[in-house]
C-alpha cells in the first residue's frame, strides 16, 4: 500500500524529492508557501538556470567546500549524468553544455527547467499546496506524524524537509527548516552568507565601483600567513570587492573573515615580474617623456584604476615622468603588483547565492537523508549543511539530495 509523503518545500530539492517519492501508489503533496514552483530556479544562473555541471564526479566533490563526504551516496546514487538523463529524456528538456562544463537549459531560460518538473510532477500525481507555510513538525515517540501549517494539519507517513537556507529571502527561503529540525532536536552548524560580496576598509574602493578586472590573481592573508589563492575575475562594488574569484573565496574563507584580521592582495599584472612590470613603466614612460606621471598610465591599467594608484603610489599626479625615480618607479609597481584591501567581512543574505552551515550532517543518515533522530523524517538541498561553489553544482546538490530523499522514504 502506498505511503503519505509530505514534501515542504516547492524548490529544486523539494520538487525533486517529491517527483522521486511518487511511485508505487504513494501519495505525495508538496506544502509551498509561495504562490508558485521554484521562485529560487527562475533567478539562477542570471535567469538561464546553470542546473548541473557535466564534470567527472571526483571533480565534482573536488568543488563541494561543505561535507564533501557527507554526500557521497546521494551523488554516487543518484549522478550528475543520471539527473542529465532524467531532465533531458524523462521531463523533456532540452539542455546545452558551455564552457566549463556547466549545463544549461538550451532556450537560455530558467522557467524552461521549473516548467519541465511541474510539468513531471503532474504526471504523477504529486498535489502542490501553495500560499502555506509550514511551522510545526508532528512527531510521536520519535516518530513523525505529519506537519502543521497554522491549524491545518498534514498527517503524514513521511515529511521531507526541502526549505532551503537563508538567502535571498524574498524567494522563500527563510530558514524555517532551521526551526523546524532545531524542534525535532537537530543541531544546526552556525550559518553565514557564502558565495558573496567582500566588504573593505578602504575608502578608494568606491571610486572604483563597477570596475572589472580579468586575468588578476588574488592572494587573502590572515595575519602574515597566505590562506587562500586563485586566479581570475573580480569586480569593485560600492562597498568592496565581488566577481567570480571573490565570491568562491568568500565560502572558502568564511570563518576566518568573521574572525577577522583578513587582508586582500590583488595582483592586477601577474603576467609580469616585480622587475619585469619596472622594466615596462619605463618603457611606457620613455614613450610618454613630457607627460605628466597620471597621464603616463594609459595603456598599463584601466582607465578607473588610475587615480587610486597614483594616489597609492605616493608620486605628484602632475610630476614629468622623466622625473619620477627609480624609486619611486619601483613604489608604483609595488602597488600595481600588490593592490592591498583589509577585509571588513561580507555581504548578507539578500545577496548570497548560498547559505553556508545548516542542519548537522552527523545527524543525518546519508545513504537515505532521514534523520538519525526522528523516524520518517528525511532532509534534502540547501537546508543541510552542505555548499558548493559555482557553476551548477549547488543545484547538482539539490537534485541528489532530493532524488535520494524521495526515493528513500
Ligand atoms: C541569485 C542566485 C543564483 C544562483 N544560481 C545558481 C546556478 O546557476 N546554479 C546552481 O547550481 N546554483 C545556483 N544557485 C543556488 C541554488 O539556487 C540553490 O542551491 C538551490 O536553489 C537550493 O535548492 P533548495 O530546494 O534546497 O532550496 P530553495 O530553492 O531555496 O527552495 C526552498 C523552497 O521552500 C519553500 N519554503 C521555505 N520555508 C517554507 C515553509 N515553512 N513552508 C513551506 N514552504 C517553505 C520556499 O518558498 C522555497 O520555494 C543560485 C542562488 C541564487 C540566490
Amino acid at each position: 500500500m502506498g505511503r503519505r509523503i509530505v514534501v515542504v518545500g516547492a524548490g529544486a530539492a523539494g520538487m525533486m524529492a517529491a517527483y522521486a517519492a511518487a511511485h508505487d501508489g504513494n501519495s505525495v503533496k508538496i506544502i509551498e508557501r509561495n504562490e508558485k514552483c521554484g521562485k529560487k530556479i527562475y533567478i539562477t544562473g542570471k535567469g538561464r538556470c546553470n542546473l548541473t555541471n557535466n564534470c567527472d564526479i571526483q571533480d565534482f566533490f573536488e568543488h563541494v567546500v561543505s561535507n564533501p563526504r557527507f554526500l557521497y551516496s546521494s551523488v554516487y546514487g543518484f549522478t550528475i549524468e543520471q539527473t542529465m538523463k532524467l531532465f533531458s529524456d524523462e521531463l523533456g528538456l532540452k539542455i546545452k553544455t558551455e564552457r566549463g562544463n556547466r549545463v544549461f537549459p538550451a532556450s537560455d531560460k530558467s522557467s524552461d527547467v521549473i516548467n519541465s518538473l511541474v510539468k513531471g510532477l503532474k504526471l504523477k500525481g504529486v498535489e502542490v499546496v501553495f500560499n502555506k507555510r509550514a511551522d510545526r513538525l508532528i512527531i510521536n515517540n520519535g516518530e513523525v506524524k505529519g506537519i502543521a501549517c497554522g491549524n491545518k494539519i498534514y498527517e503524514a507517513d513521511a515529511v521531507i524537509i526541502a526549505t532551503g537556507g537563508l538567502s535571498y529571502p524574498s524567494t522563500g527561503s527563510t530558514g524555517d527548516g532551521f526551526t523546524l529540525a532545531k524542534s525535532a532536536g537537530h543541531s544546526v552548524t552556525p550559518t553565514y552568507p557564502a558565495l558573496v560580496s567582500l566588504t573593505a576598509k578602504e575608502k578608494w574602493v568606491k571610486e572604483l565601483m563597477g570596475l572589472s578586472l580579468r586575468n588578476v590573481s588574488v592572494s587573502f592573508y590572515d595575519g602574515d600567513k597566505k590562506v587562500y589563492t586563485d586566479f581570475g575575475e573580480m569586480l569593485f562594488t560600492h562597498f568592496g570587492v565581488s566577481g567570480p574569484v571573490v565570491l568562491t573565496a568568500s565560502s572558502y574563507l568564511a570563518k576566518r573573515i568573521r574572525n577577522g584580521g583578513i587582508t586582500m592582495h590583488i595582483d592586477c599584472k601577474p603576467a609580469l615580474d616585480a622587475d619585469g612590470l619596472t622594466k615596462r613603466i619605463l618603457r611606457d614612460f620613455e614613450m610618454q617623456k613630457n607627460c605628466y606621471f597620471a597621464n603616463s598610465l594609459d595603456k598599463l591599467l584601466p582607465r578607473k584604476l588610475i587615480p587610486v594608484i597614483v594616489k597609492l603610489s605616493g608620486i605628484r599626479y602632475d610630476k614629468p615622468v622623466n622625473s619620477v625615480s627609480v624609486q619611486e618607479r619601483k613604489r608604483l609597481a609595488g602597488c600595481i603588483k600588490d593592490l592591498r584591501l583589509t577585509i571588513t567581512g561580507t555581504g548578507d543574505y539578500n545577496e548570497a547565492v548560498i547559505t553556508g552551515g545548516g542542519i548537522n550532517v552527523k545527524e543525518i543518515n546519508p545513504s537515505t537523508l532521514e534523520s538519525k533522530l526522528v523516524k520518517n523524517l528525511y532532509f534534502a538541498g540547501e537546508v543541510i549543511d552542505v555548499d558548493a561553489v559555482t557553476g551548477g553544482y549547488n543545484l547538482q546538490i539539490a537534485w541528489s539530495t532530493g532524488y535520494t530523499a524521495g526515493s528513500s522514504v
